[in-house]
């Protein structure tokens, strides 16, 4: 996988984006993949035609972290995507781990263009076991060692 991660972005993003290439580029990562039952495929795509994408196709993406208007300060959302964007809010990425960072990323980074890998959006089974959540949960299990 390549993805190039555009503007200024800090030395912790740099770090959790640097984690998450090394976890999506390790022969552990397609072992897994192929072993791995995903729920909530996007219509009209395969599990395998995902994987090609993932390795062959580029997407270039910029990381912003934003502040938390004060209406959603109980909310439990720690970011979210839009096109070539993620943000994630500041004061959630300062609490989190180099490893939990890495994860988050990893899971929004499949939403972004071109990859537009999408899952429920209320908690469930399928969700958990939607590529996104799964992606995520592994980028942490792999860090983890
Ligand atoms: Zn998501």
């Amino acid at each position: 996988m390549k993805v190039k991660l555009l503007g200024r972005p800090t030395q912790a993003q740099l770090e959790a984006y640097q984690l998450a290439m090394s976890a999506y580029n390790s022969p552990e990562f397609k072992e897994w993949w192929d072993k791995t039952e995903f729920t909530e495929i996007p219509k009209g795509r395969t599990k395998a035609g995902i994987l090609l994408e993932l390795e062959k196709v580029q997407a270039q993406v910029m990381w912003v972290l934003v502040n938390r208007p004060w209406y959603k300060r109980w909310s439990s959302v720690i970011g979210w995507a839009e096109g070539e964007y993620i943000y994630t809010y500041t004061q959630q990425f300062n609490r989190m781990s180099p490893i939990e960072r890495s994860s988050h990323f990893a899971h929004e980074l499949l939403h972004c263009f071109p990859y537009l890998i999408t899952h429920s959006f209320n908690p469930s089974k399928e969700r958990d076991n939607s590529v996104p959540y799964q992606v995520g949960a592994f980028v942490e299990k792999f860090l983890r060692g």
